[in-house]
């Protein structure tokens, strides 16, 4: 497939950030601001990315990209996972969220977890492309460092030195982030 304008279905800053470093060769257009945000209400993470970007193509006719992340820790049997935005309560902040989540974890010996993004690519002709890409890591005693957003103060990355993702610039957080290898594979089926 051969795609140089996609029109972003999120509206989140911190992924476009992410996303324009992950897919230099991509004229990325913002999603335009008289489209409402898509409701995620799917069950998966595949659900919600391929609802994001098919709400998206049909409202703007031209092709979209989406994704959708979740964080799963297995001692919470895969929680939060596609609740991820949500983990503690519906108007929940980063902090909310992570503050839970550490509250959670109390005492917990196996603090292992994993990221995941699944990627979405949907065209005006009915052509989908899904992707995912995943990063295993653990989750930190307490957050630290001051970069990046959602849960990255406390996501330390088995191929990483240590750090959490909040710890690192973009860069170093796109070449192992479960975003940075979904992208990546996206950016190879688009041939860039
Ligand atoms: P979304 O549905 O893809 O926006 O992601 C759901 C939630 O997962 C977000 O609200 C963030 O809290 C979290 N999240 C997504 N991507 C990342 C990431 O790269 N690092 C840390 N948290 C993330």
């Amino acid at each position: 497939m051969s795609l140089t304008r996609l029109v972003l279905a999120t509206a989140n800053p911190d992924k476009v950030v992410e996303i324009s470093a992950l897919l230099p060769g991509v004229d990325l257009v913002s999603r335009p601001s008289d489209i409402p945000e898509v409701v995620e209400d799917g069950d998966t993470l595949e659900a919600n990315a391929l609802l994001k970007a098919r709400a998206i193509c049909a409202a703007t006719g031209s092709p979209a990209v989406a994704d959708d992340t979740g964080l799963e820790v297995m001692a919470l049997g895969g929680a939060p996972g596609v609740w991820s935005a949500r983990f503690a309560g519906e108007n929940a902040t980063y902090g909310d969220n992570v503050a839970k989540l550490i509250a959670d974890l109390e005492g917990e010996s196996d603090r292992t977890a994993r990221f995941r993004t699944v990627a979405a690519i949907v065209t005006p002709d009915g052509e989908e492309i899904v992707v995912d890409g995943v990063t295993w890591g653990t989750i930190a005693i307490e957050p630290v460092g001051s970069g990046g957003f959602g849960y990255d103060p406390v996501f330390i990355p088995d191929d990483g030195d240590g750090r959490v993702y909040a710890q690192m610039t973009l860069d170093e957080k796109n070449a192992l982030s479960q975003r940075g290898r979904a992208f990546r594979a996206l950016a190879k089926t688009l041939a860039l």
